[in-house]
């Protein structure tokens, strides 16, 4: 018997949830952002799954080669772009459109001789500071790109630092449109948060990433209410139970001290799995499709769960860490991070099943 713990992919939510981002973005092409493998949840797989949606957004030119390899025709964007001289001929002759956010870039690509082998999407820092051309320089970076003989298409894209949250998207809207107003090019702004609450983002292409995997970008609104549905589901099961007496301690550090007598469980399940360990006492989770409460400290291969309120629980039961019936948004919440981190921390030995 090999170890209990599954990660299941289920291909029909991220379909449905593609189906969602199209019904908030009908009149907009659909760029899926598959980057940090499929946001765990295996780019070949997830690829498959979304074959609808008209492009493929990630990091790796070596993924997109493998896309371009396994036979999808659709867009292909790196959203960081290349890195060296060397990754141009190769973006040419696999036909993968690049992200340019700097200058060195435009450099980079003024000694690449190949004609008009390229799609560029130029990048503009309308606010987040992370990459793109400043609004003031984007006349520059353009007039370059347009005169040069490698470029064949140029989109005009930026990324919203708040599109989650109760600032949105307005002031970096603002700065983008007046900036990209001159042009008349295509345009990328939205996220998820910003696709599903402001349709005067959506553009040319939408860049939807997290609901695609069915976690809900907002805080205020579920992934349920959004129509979303959890495409990873992770599972385990019971491996021991131990009785607890009153003032009986639980785990490394002792984390959680029982105040009368009770059982727990032991799950085949643990930060070496991708489960965070930094989830306190109390992380919800679901024992026999019941939902309960994580105790003490998670270790490497193993944590705790509460059965006082679960008698018929024992050894086999199995055991829902996040997915289906127990949204991944309130186990990141508890442990203090997002959903996108625990769906890519998932590690390699987890198996995964479709
Ligand atoms: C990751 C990413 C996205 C997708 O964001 P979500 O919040 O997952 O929808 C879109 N655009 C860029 C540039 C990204 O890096």
């Amino acid at each position: 018997m090999p170890r209990p713990i599954l990660a299941r992919i289920d291909l029909d939510a991220l379909k449905n949830n593609l189906r969602v981002a199209r019904r908030a973005a009908p009149a907009t092409r659909m760029m899926a952002v598959i980057k940090a493998n499929g946001y765990g949840h295996g780019l070949l797989r997830v690829a498959e799954a979304l074959s609808d949606a008209e492009g493929f957004a990630l990091l790796d030119i070596q993924d997109a080669i493998r896309l371009r390899e396994a036979g999808y025709r659709q867009t292909i964007l790196l959203l960081e772009g290349f890195f060296e001289a060397d990754d141009l001929p190769l973006l040419a002759e696999y036909d993968i459109a690049c992200v340019i956010h700097s200058d060195w870039q435009i450099d980079l690509l003024d000694a690449y001789p190949r004609r008009g082998a390229l799609d560029v999407w130029l990048k503009v820092n309308s606010g987040m500071n992370r990459l793109g051309f400043a609004p003031q320089q984007l006349g520059q970076a353009v007039e370059r790109l347009k005169r040069h003989g490698a470029v064949r298409e140029l989109t005009l894209m930026t990324h919203f630092a708040n599109a989650d949250e109760v600032r949105g998207v307005s002031a970096q809207l603002d700065l983008f449109n007046a900036a990209a107003g001159a042009y008349r090019l295509p345009r990328s702004l939205a996220n998820s948060a910003a696709l599903l609450r402001y349709p005067q983002t959506h553009g040319t292409w939408v860049r939807p990433g997290i609901m695609l995997y069915g976690a809900s970008p907002f805080a205020d609104k579920t992934a349920a209410e959004l129509g979303l549905r959890p495409a990873m589901t992770l599972s385990s099961r019971i491996l021991a139970v131990q009785e607890l007496r009153s003032g009986d301690e639980v785990g490394y550090g002792s984390l959680f001290r029982a105040e009368h007598s009770m059982r727990i469980g032991i799950v085949a399940c643990g930060y070496a799995d991708g489960y965070p360990r930094h989830a306190p006492n109390g992380t919800p989770v679901l024992v026999g499709g019941q939902r309960t409460r994580t105790l003490g400290r998670v270790s490497m291969d193993m944590l705790f769960v509460d059965l006082s309120t679960l008698p018929q629980a024992g050894v086999g039961t199995p055991v829902t860490l996040w997915g289906e019936g127990m949204p991944i948004e309130e186990v990141a919440t508890s442990a203090g991070t997002i959903s996108y981190e625990l769906m890519c921390a998932l590690t390699a030995r987890v198996p995964v099943k479709t």
